[in-house]
């Protein structure tokens, strides 16, 4: 929408800015596209059943129009179906720690506030002890993985993949010790698929460490940043939707 103050003479420079991001490499492009012009970064995959992938066996995501101004309806008004785990969304102790916290009682502190993004190359699956000693961590209040998901647009495509990147017990195990408040990862699952016991979720869950699952990193390259990772606030469930957004951070 174009804003009646603005003059004819800003309009052009408006158009000449895009025409230069337009010209930027593709990297520099999309990144300035993510960003709100306050150096906030979107971080959430959008739910929309023809991009977003959904785990084997979950709920189907249903998105409907009860009304629609676009069909001569007086208003437009929705419904939305899905489960609790779709898309970019936080798992809460609940999921896995039987009388843990479900994802209303999360409290807001592991949720905001400074996080490492951390690059797992496109080779590895399994983030264990000995690739997590690989890299710069400890010091990092908050610790997320951007990994092949995001080097293959996965978060971006309705096909659910099996071989995701997923970060194993030991290395949860090391996390949780170390006190670290938030983990996050780029896919649906931070939990090997098919894994005999879900043992990182415990791991982590049990320290009370919300998971974020799910985030949109394709376009967010490693490094620190501000995050905010915020759930729904759905009463007495084991996890919700979130909205994450990040601002680079001098380190
Ligand atoms: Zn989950």
């Amino acid at each position: 929408m174009t804003h009646p103050a603005i003059s004819w003479r800003s309009r052009i420079t408006v158009l000449v800015g895009v025409a230069v991001f337009a010209c930027a490499p593709q990297s520099q492009s999309t990144t300035v596209a993510a960003s709100d012009g306050t150096g906030w970064i979107d971080a959430t995959a959008t739910l929309d059943p023809a991009t977003t992938p959904v785990y084997a066996g979950d709920a189907p995501m249903k998105f409907d129009f009860l009304k629609d101004m676009r069909k001569g309806d007086a208003l437009t008004l929705s419904a939305y179906s899905l489960g609790a785990h779709s898309g970019t969304h936080i798992d809460a102790p609940m999921h896995f720690v039987r009388d843990g916290a479900p994802i209303d009682r999360v409290p807001l502190e592991p949720l905001i506030g400074p996080a490492r993004i951390i690059d797992i190359p496109d080779s590895v699956q399994s983030i264990n002890a000995a690739e997590l000693a690989r890299h710069d961590w400890k010091s990092a209040e908050r610790v997320i993985f951007r990994t092949r998901s995001s080097l293959r647009g996965w978060m971006h495509s309705a096909i659910f993949h099996r071989d995701f990147a997923y970060i194993a017990p030991d290395a949860a195990q090391l996390l949780a010790d170390a006190g670290v408040k938030l983990v996050g990862v780029d896919y649906i699952s931070a939990e090997q698929f098919g894994a005999s016991a879900p043992l990182t979720h415990r791991t982590l869950l049990g320290k009370g460490i919300p998971i974020v699952e799910g985030l949109a990193l394709a376009d967010i390259p490693a490094g620190d940043y501000d995050a905010i990772i915020l759930p729904m606030k759905v009463g007495g469930h084991e996890g919700a939707p979130a909205r994450a957004v990040l601002r680079k951070r001098a380190r």
